[in-house]
């Protein structure tokens, strides 16, 4: 394998704060995935830091809030040509840190960047009422103040860039804390709106979870976006409840996706692999569960596993590398927790996991699990990693309860041609997307969120960005 690192300066990552680029006086070392090695120092905010961010952003807000829709819009236009600008050294930081292969790298720089052009069209109208009595009521939608973000490690450059758009379109301003794991593409994000934001607008800092748990307290921060884990996502809320902060939870998922018997399984096998192991599995809306009617059981699992053979597992920085590693030494002890579970359950039957992988860093081989048991980790929990389970049924209300039958409900998915039952048996599922003959993806124009325990609020369309305003009734009557 050749693993040829662009020539990307990684010394002088910098926090913005109030427009200006800040080097904190404490760091800390951001490791490479792929080799579990340091390879740059980020700087990690002070508590008097965050409150100078918070300070700058109330500063800036009333002018920001009181700016037309076209402003703000044409500057997000400006940002997003900026960092379709910089995507060669943006993706190298981001492969550097993440370990996702660097053609998926810029991918997802290039979809950031399109996704907060197209959110920021849409049109943000003020609603008219009439009540009981015919008289007219008008329902403004009016930004909250200073908006605090917090973001997680598998997808940090999509993730910020979505809330970069949601909080500043709709006239808030932000402070962005990316996780302690993948801070460095982000706070680059942070440099790139320096000239394009005014001062204050857009803050970004980097630190530990402690950062976050701050921000969730601050008093001046009037709403929290969090995308993260169900584990700490209740923590944000119980935190943010001292304040009665407004909340947007995007959290994790056990996504089952449901495979009925008239499908030839050649031929979605492809795209039933790539929405399970997209991203080395660490997607929260990746296919978790993939429940498969009897008949075309065996030669699913059999085309699954060889797909999963031909993967290419290795740095991301090799340009045949198709699955980097997991992103940090935890997950990649959780998922070999999960694994351990399995090849002790013995009716489970592991295919795939037999290609070379490189001896240091992170790296996990792609396993298609057949017949685990109902109640093994693997299963019933998110593992978050390039494992999946396949699970044999025959009556399809029976998998109906089972999809159901978890604390998560972010989405999931029906294959068949039979568009009409499918249709119905999305209707079943209890989650926030239910899609049909496909799976992952998301659009600017289309809310996604989860039910249960996976999520409050929505992103993305009207209904996403009044996520980020508080309606404000205005009645005139004569006198
Ligand atoms: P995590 O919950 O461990 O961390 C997320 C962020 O929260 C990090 O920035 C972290 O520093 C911060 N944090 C930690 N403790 C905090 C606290 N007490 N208060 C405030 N902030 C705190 O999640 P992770 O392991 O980085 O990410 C993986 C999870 O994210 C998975 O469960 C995945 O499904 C989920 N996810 C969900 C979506 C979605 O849209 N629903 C998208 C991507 C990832």
């Amino acid at each position: 394998m050749t693993v040829v690192r662009p020539s990307v300066s990684h010394s002088g990552y910098a926090q913005t704060i109030d427009g200006a680029a800040v080097f904190s006086e404490a760091s800390y070392p951001v490791i490479n995935p792929a080799t579990g090695v340091p390879f740059a120092d980020c700087p990690s905010a002070s508590k008097e830091e965050l409150d100078r961010a918070v300070a700058a952003a109330s500063r800036a807000f009333p002018a920001w809030r009181d700016a037309d829709v076209q402003v703000r819009r044409a500057a997000l236009h400006r940002f997003a040509d900026a960092v379709d600008a910089e995507q060669d050294g943006l993706s190298a930081v981001l492969t550097m840190e993440q370990g996702k292969p660097l053609n998926r790298a810029r991918d997802e720089i290039s979809r950031a960047a399109e996704q907060m052009r197209r959110l920021s069209l849409i049109d943000m109208p003020t609603e008219t009422l009439q009540d009981s009595a015919g008289r007219p009521f008008d329902v403004q939608y009016r930004p909250m103040g200073v908006v605090g973000a917090i973001t997680p490690w598998n997808m940090p450059i999509i993730l910020a860039m979505s809330k970069i758009s949601h909080a500043l379109y709709t006239g808030n301003t932000l402070v962005l804390k990316p996780s302690p794991y993948t801070p460095l593409a982000t706070l680059r994000l942070g440099q790139l709106g320096i000239g394009i934001f005014p001062p204050g607008v857009l803050n970004v800092l980097a630190g530990p979870d402690e950062l976050g748990r701050w921000m969730t307290e601050h008093a001046t921060i009037s709403k929290i976006t969090f995308t993260g884990s169900v584990r700490t996502g209740k923590k944000v809320m119980a935190s943010a409840a001292e304040t009665l902060k407004r909340v947007t939870l995007e959290l994790g998922g056990n996504d089952a996706a449901i495979v009925l018997k008239d499908v030839d399984p050649v031929a979605i096998a492809p795209r039933l692999f790539a929405g399970a192991f997209v991203n080395s599995g660490q997607v929260c809306m990746a296919i978790k569960r993939l429940y498969v009617e009897a008949p075309v059981f065996e030669p699913l699992c059999a085309e699954l596993a060889r797909l999963a053979k031909e993967v290419t597992v290795g740095d991301g920085f090799d340009p045949e590398v198709t699955m980097g590693p997991v992103q940090n030494a935890m997950q990649y002890r959780i998922v070999h927790e999960v694994l351990d579970e399995v090849l002790r359950d013995p009716q489970a039957q592991v295919l795939g996991g037999t290609q070379q992988i490189p001896a240091q860093g992170y790296f996990v081989a792609p396993r298609v699990i057949a017949q685990p048991a109902q109640t093994s980790r693997v299963v019933t929990e998110e593992t978050f990693g390039p494992l999946l389970p396949v699970l044999k049924f025959d009556d399809v209300d029976e998998v109906i309860e089972k999809a159901n039958s978890t604390r998560y409900g972010l989405s999931g998915s029906v294959w068949t041609g039979d568009l009409a039952r499918a249709t119905d048996l999305a209707q079943r599922m209890d989650v926030g997307t239910a899609w049909v003959n496909h799976h992952v993806g998301s659009d600017p124009c289309v809310p996604f969120g989860g039910t249960k325990e996976s999520g409050i609020g929505r992103e993305n369309s009207l209904l996403g960005l009044r996520h980020y305003m508080e309606p404000h009734v205005v009645s005139v009557r004569p006198l």
